[in-house]
């Protein structure tokens, strides 16, 4: 009886119903004429994948203006991860709002950004003194992490991985493997930083200790070990395609880093935060990381972002020489315990585990009727799919982004959000928040068939 009332307690309260309807043509009428407002005042360089207009979110579902509902497989890339406008988190933000709003740590501090490094340190890989920086995103936290690495071990050099995204600011356009969109035009940028290859199961072959080599191998001939301060990698490769590396790959990585004084930073800002299962996907891998950078799902839709790890790197850096005006924002921090607390609660990672099995599943059925799905991967709610050109599986695998693209706009027609991804953009991606209900997903999975069957 008792387990009755928990588990009801338990249980998510939708304020919006958990279900796709569509009422007008996508964009609708309201939507086309907010776009029309926009295009006369923003820029032409923020664009918008699906240009309708939200007016709530909750759970899984997006509300357009016009009424529309849709399934949400893009959480925002990865960032209402615990679910859109979830209860504890707005619960949190509105209570920290009416206390204190603003003071600036390194003026007069609070507590809520010490409760997130202290949570910071207790769930990233690795046992050992952890400590945190708090900034406002991804890209930043990027910054501070190579900054930080470069003060610790007074080198030059970083090192990124094929197919890797870090951000839009200066130096992560310049760590970014692809220079369409994010880098066209944007030049000059940073020096000294080195495109490393990746582990790309699917298009290498390699074993994981193979592909390490070929890595090591690269950086030792390119740059030298002795000039590199950092390398920093995402475990699964989020803009890239949610590549997964072999197993092995990322361990070998970091056992070489060990042995020559480089800092090696995990770019967990798309796969941390229970995404994938575990609450950062190095895990997946048996890697802990010198740093860990947190950024998207941490604070349920604030903006909020971190670096973490090993005391000695971080306090390498002089009092002063770290900070900014907004990084750790009161709210922002409430909200992040409150992530925290509810993955913890709520049992999110099991949640995760299961839409892994619902979509994987979901996905091999359409593989089999499906030649252009070349590969299926992931882990969590972090899974994707590669197209290739009809009759290329087996054999050259040349990338479909065409079929992507075709897909997204029929889903999005049919209420339901896909994102793409991919260096070819033939990579579709599941992003969605952990609320999202199997029965949702193998909705959006009949939408996805019909969508292939369109494709003719
Ligand atoms: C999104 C992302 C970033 C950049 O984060 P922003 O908050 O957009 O600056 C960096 N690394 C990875 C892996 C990301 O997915």
């Amino acid at each position: 009886m008792t387990d009755t009332i928990d588990a009801q307690e338990a249980a998510p309260v939708f304020t919006v119903p958990q279900e796709r309807k569509i009422v007008t043509a996508v964009p609708g009428p309201k939507s086309q004429e907010l776009h029309e407002r926009r295009r006369a005042v923003v820029s032409d360089g923020v664009s918008s994948a699906l240009p309708v207009y939200i007016e709530r979110a909750n759970g899984a579902i997006l509300v357009d203006v016009d009424g529309n509902r849709f399934v949400d497989f893009g959480a925002g890339i990865g960032v209402t991860t615990i679910g859109h406008t979830e209860a504890s988190v707005v619960a949190a933000a509105a209570g920290q709002l009416q206390d204190v709003i603003h003071t600036l740590f390194t003026i007069t501090p609070y507590e809520e950004y010490v409760r997130v490094a202290e949570l910071l340190a207790e769930r990233t890989p690795g046992d050992w003194a952890k400590k945190s920086v708090l900034v406002n995103s991804g890209a930043e936290a990027v910054e501070n992490g190579v900054k930080i690495a470069r003060k610790f071990t007074g080198r030059r050099a970083v090192a990124v991985l094929d197919h890797a995204y870090h951000g839009r600011t200066n130096l992560t356009m310049a760590m970014n493997y692809k220079a369409h969109p994010y880098a066209t035009g944007y030049g000059p940028f940073a020096g000294d930083v080195y495109h490393a290859p990746n582990s790309y199961p699917y298009r290498d072959g390699l074993s994981g200790e193979d592909a390490a080599a070929r890595t090591i191998a690269y950086l030792e001939k390119v740059v030298g070990a002795t000039d590199l301060a950092c390398l920093v990698v995402e475990p699964i490769q989020g803009e890239g395609g949610f590549v997964v590396p072999a197993d092995g790959f990322l361990p070998t990585l970091q056992a070489w880093c060990t042995e020559h004084g480089v800092v090696m930073i995990a770019d967990e800002i798309q796969s941390g935060m229970a995404r994938t299962g575990r609450w950062y996907a190095s895990e997946h891998f048996g890697w802990e990381p010198d740093l860990v950078l947190s950024a998207k799902g941490i604070a349920g839709g604030l903006p909020l972002a971190a670096v973490t790890g090993r005391a000695e790197i971080m306090d390498a850096s002089q009092p002063g020489g770290l900070g900014g005006t907004f990084g750790g924002n009161p709210v922002a921090c409430a909200a992040a315990v409150a992530v925290f607390e509810s993955i913890e609660a709520n049992g999110l990672l099991a949640e995760a585990e299961r839409i892994e099995r619902t979509l994987t599943t979901g996905l091999e059925r359409l593989r089999e009727r499906y030649d252009v799905i070349g590969d299926i991967r992931g882990k969590g709610a972090m899974v994707a799919i590669e197209l290739v050109q009809p009759g290329t599986r087996d054999t050259t695998k040349q990338p479909n982004p065409e079929a992507v693209s075709s897909l997204i706009a029929y889903a999005a027609q049919h209420g339901v959000l896909f994102l793409n991804a991919g260096t070819w953009g033939n990579v579709l991606r599941f992003l969605p928040s952990l609320a999202v209900g199997d029965e949702l997903i193998d909705d959006a999975l009949r939408v996805l068939d019909d969508g292939f069957a369109a494709l003719g």
